[in-house]
């Protein structure tokens, strides 16, 4: 299998500057963050923000992200494939298929997708590792922009060896792993860090089994949990159906707001002509 493609966090060069946030930003004409009644601080992950910066004590600054999981947790639990795994490796979104169940979002271990809920017609958002620059050859936005090579971009392989390389070459300033390498399959974001990173998962030790697997093989014991399927079908055929109807009653205002631009300018018009 050829190597799938990766960004390295080196926290101990990260000076909180933000330029990968607004790279992102930019790339994706995210625009002005919003705050939002679930958020803690508007600097959070949010649908305006697919990384952000975690401040810690003593001038630490974590960049937080998509993991890109090699065998994603929220992939598994999208009932629809709204969340694909790319053959590079990146894990990406396809707004077609969702029906907003948000699955996915509880299903990932470091709490990243975010929900549009200020929308009327609500997505998932998350970080794509700009799989559709990199498919043009170029860099991630955020990599591209980051002054201090805090965030890089390479293969997984070559990423693992430059980060057990910086590691094994400055005995006592790193914490003794890369985060990412093993924990629930294995990542393709990867850090390394002078401080633990396990806050940012939903627990401290999450182990390096893949959390597809656990969730598969609990719900094969449970069988009980698939007679719910039933009543969850219909409650998606529900959540698709008012979707459908949002999307077509803001189309129909778009065309009404732009016949009634248009109507004026066309009467102007006539009577420009007619004088
Ligand atoms: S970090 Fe979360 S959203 Fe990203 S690939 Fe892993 S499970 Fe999915
Ligand atoms: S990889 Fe792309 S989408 Fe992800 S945080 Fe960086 S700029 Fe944003
Ligand atoms: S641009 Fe680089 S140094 Fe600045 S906050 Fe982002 S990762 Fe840190």
């Amino acid at each position: 299998m050829s190597d799938t493609i990766a960004i390295l966090n080196d926290t101990t060069r990260c000076t909180g500057c933000e330029k990968c946030v607004a790279a992102c930003k930019e790339e994706y004409e995210l625009g002005r963050d919003r705050p939002w009644r679930a958020q803690g601080a508007v600097s959070d992950l949010s649908s305006t923000r697919y990384t952000t910066i975690v401040r810690r004590p003593d001038e630490h600054y974590v960049r937080q992200q998509c993991r890109h999981c090699l065998e994603p947790a929220c992939v598994s639990a999208c009932l629809v494939g709204a969340m694909q795994k790319t053959p590079e490796g990146p894990v990406v979104y396809d707004a077609d298929r969702c029906m907003g169940c948000r699955y996915c979002l509880a299903a990932c271990p470091y709490g990243i997708p975010r929900y549009e809920w200020d929308q009327r017609v609500p997505y998932v958002t998350k970080c794509t590792m700009c799989i559709e620059r990199v498919r043009r050859g170029d860099i991630p936005a955020c990599v591209d922009a980051c002054p201090e090579e805090a965030t890089m971009f390479g293969t997984r392989a070559e990423l693992l060896a430059e980060a057990h390389r910086r590691i094994d070459e400055n005995p006592g300033k790193y914490q003794p792993r890369v985060f990412g390498e093993h924990e629930i399959g294995g990542t393709s974001v990867l850090y390394i860090s002078d401080i633990p990173l396990d806050f940012l998962a939903w627990k401290p030790d999450l182990g390096t089994q893949p959390l597809p697997e656990r969730t598969w093989a609990a719900l094969h014991k449970v069988p009980p949990l698939m007679l719910g399927m039933g009543g969850l079908m219909t409650g998606i055929y529900w959540v698709v159906g008012r979707r459908m109807k949002l999307a077509s009653e803001a189309a129909i205002e778009l065309e009404t707001a732009a016949s009634d631009i248009q109507a004026p300018a066309a009467e102007a018009e006539s009577g420009e002509g007619s004088t």
